[in-house]
């Protein structure tokens, strides 16, 4: 894509994220020769996001079932909502970056994980717990259980 300042074809994208109700995704770009920055917005012309689940089926990505994971890891714990909201917006930005029609139900859950890891130690192994099988940590699991239950 062509910088609007300078004209070179020298800009990558920064940040990405679906427009509510619009079926389009913004993106604020950056050119490298010029370090200006812009935003463009795309139109999604065909299925928006597919997400590939373990039996290898589709289903159309869904923000809201996404959010429900999060939710669920965080409940109880002492986060803030706008914390929530804030992290939300950069897994589904790092979600958009990373697929083009389609993202496993997996690199979802890391890209979550990723997140939850540096927001909250528990929420980020009730939400892996749920993931993936954490033989490995099972230890650890045991570790925190103190603190999970109510
Ligand atoms: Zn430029």
């Amino acid at each position: 894509m062509k910088c609007p300042f300078c004209g070179r074809d020298n800009t990558r994208v920064v940040d990405s994220r679906p427009v509510e109700d619009t079926n389009s995704i913004r993106r604020r770009r950056m050119c490298e020769s010029c370090g200006k920055r812009f935003t463009t917005y795309e139109k999604v012309e065909t299925i928006p996001l597919s997400v590939i689940k373990k039996d290898q089926s589709r289903e159309p990505y869904s923000r809201s079932k996404v959010q429900d994971g999060i939710l669920r890891a965080c409940y109880k714990r002492p986060i803030p909502v706008e914390k929530i909201e804030e992290i939300m917006d950069s897994i589904e930005g790092e979600i958009f970056d990373r697929a083009d029609r389609e993202i496993s139900s997996n690199q979802i859950g890391e890209i979550v994980m990723e997140h939850l890891q540096a927001l909250d130690a528990v929420a980020y192994v009730r939400f892996a717990s749920v993931y993936r099988e954490f033989k490995d940590v099972s230890t650890f699991m045991e570790e925190l259980k103190k603190f999970m239950e109510p």
